[in-house]
């Protein structure tokens, strides 16, 4: 059977996360969406995992769901960021977990609170090395996994340019051969990744990192499993043993906050050629720009672009249908209309991922819209240009020529201002329907 699967997401007690995260809302947004399985994100919060034990029941097979006949799978899951020196500089990396019950998280928690406090934050901060965070997880016994998250972003990331490091048994030493699968993160896709041959061997999968439950944020990158059974064992050796039965949904790269070089304060933004040339320093204030993914894979590449190793994962490339909405409308993705058309459009289909991969051209014109149609139909064949993310600011669909003012890229940590606002998910829906 396939299925859709998000397995990283935060809950409201992480940092600058939408104050309407709970499992209700979860389950809507993922129905919405279109996904089958989620993680619970922040089990290591102990108010979290609170939470998780009032509104999650377990089933057999090791997954959890609504205590009210629910229709979403949960894993528990949740990221940490530790912290180590290595050749006299601190890394700061993170680690998303997988586990097979809330049990093995009770048993895990008092360990990791040794090292940092659990209390603080959903994503806590730890004082060890990735080899003992990932020996410390794997002796819980089979089904428990770490999965290095985003592995490209500049900040807090095994091969990010602040803080990680260049070759990934720099971070995980010995306990590597545990290391079954990479997250590549918003802004770097296979063919990215392809280009360095250590990390063939890996599975490549692509979650949300979601600090909000609405739909056009949760499932944004996800992964469509061909899984034997619905069961969180079956999940977990699909990712790590089983690539060839994992699909990719991902943004196009350039969407991604951190995709192309560049200084946010200047506008400046450049490709990896120009920001060599540039030496990395920005060409109006004369400060060192953030290296972006687009680079740093440059740096670390061992093969050409266009090479497709054996064994290559497949993968589809989709932008949210809240983005093809802004486009269209020259409306940011937050705004009234942009919602509400989002709405209206998506209530009339099964889910998200139906009209955005499935539902046929007439009937797409038909609910939607000649343009909204034209846009999405544009997305599923590949065809839409994204002006590139940089520094923080997300990329953006260009426009095509249609009327219509352009909306700007927005600042990430704007968004995060705008998502601790939101009020509840179903507040939204009653509202704009
Ligand atoms: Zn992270
Ligand atoms: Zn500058």
């Amino acid at each position: 059977m396939q299925i859709v699967v998000d397995l990283h997401i935060h809950s409201p007690f992480s940092r600058a996360t939408s104050k309407d995260m709970s499992f209700k809302s979860l389950e809507r947004g993922a129905i919405v969406k279109g996904l089958d399985v989620l993680g619970t994100g922040d089990f290591t919060h102990p108010k979290w995992r609170e939470e998780i034990r009032a509104s999650l029941v377990g089933e057999e097979g090791g997954l959890y769901k609504l205590r009210e006949s629910g229709r979403v799978r949960y894993v528990v899951s949740g990221e940490v960021c530790t912290t180590f020196d290595y050749k006299g500089r601190s890394r700061r990396i993170h680690h998303i977990i997988l586990l097979p019950s809330m049990e093995v998280a009770e048993q895990l928690c008092p360990i990791l609170e040794r090292r940092g406090s659990l209390e603080g934050d959903g994503r806590p901060n730890l004082s060890m090395t990735g080899a003992e965070l990932v020996e410390v997880v794997s002796d819980l016994g089979e089904g428990c996994v770490v999965i290095p998250a985003h592995i490209w972003t500049p900040w807090f990331s095994l091969l990010g340019d602040r803080g990680g490091v260049d070759r990934i048994e720099e971070c995980y030493d010995d306990q590597t051969p545990h290391i079954y699968a990479l997250e590549t993160g918003l802004s770097s896709d296979p063919p990215m990744n392809w280009r360095v041959s250590a990390l063939d061997r890996f599975t490549l999968v692509s979650n949300s990192d979601s600090h909000s439950a609405s739909p056009w944020r949760i499932g944004r990158e996800a992964n469509i499993l061909e899984v034997p059974r619905l069961s969180y064992k079956d999940v977990v050796e699909t990712i790590m043993h089983r690539k060839e039965g994992v699909t990719t949904i991902e943004v196009d790269p350039a969407y991604g906050k951190y995709h192309w070089t560049g200084h946010r304060n200047c506008n400046v933004s450049v490709p990896p050629d120009e920001a060599i040339r540039l030496r990395g320093i920005c060409p109006v204030c004369g400060k060192r720009m953030t290296k972006g993914v687009a680079e740093r894979v440059e740096e670390l590449a061992d093969r050409k672009e266009g090479v497709i190793p054996k064994g290559a994962q497949r993968f589809i490339r989709l932008l949210p249908l809240s983005e093809v909405i802004a486009t269209v409308l020259g409306r940011d993705i937050f705004s009234g209309e942009v919602q509400k058309r989002y709405w209206d459009v998506v209530g009339k289909f099964s889910n998200e991922l139906e009209v955005l991969t499935k539902a046929p051209e007439e009937r797409l014109v038909e609910v939607c819209g000649k343009e909204v149609a034209e846009m999405v139909l544009m997305n599923r064949e590949g065809r839409l240009v994204i002006s590139p993310g940089y520094d923080g600011v997300y990329g953006r669909p260009e426009e095509t020529g249609r009327g219509g003012r352009q909306a700007e890229g927005r600042p990430a940590d704007e968004e995060e201002r705008f998502l601790r606002r939101t009020k509840n998910l179903d507040d939204y829906i009653n509202e704009s329907r």
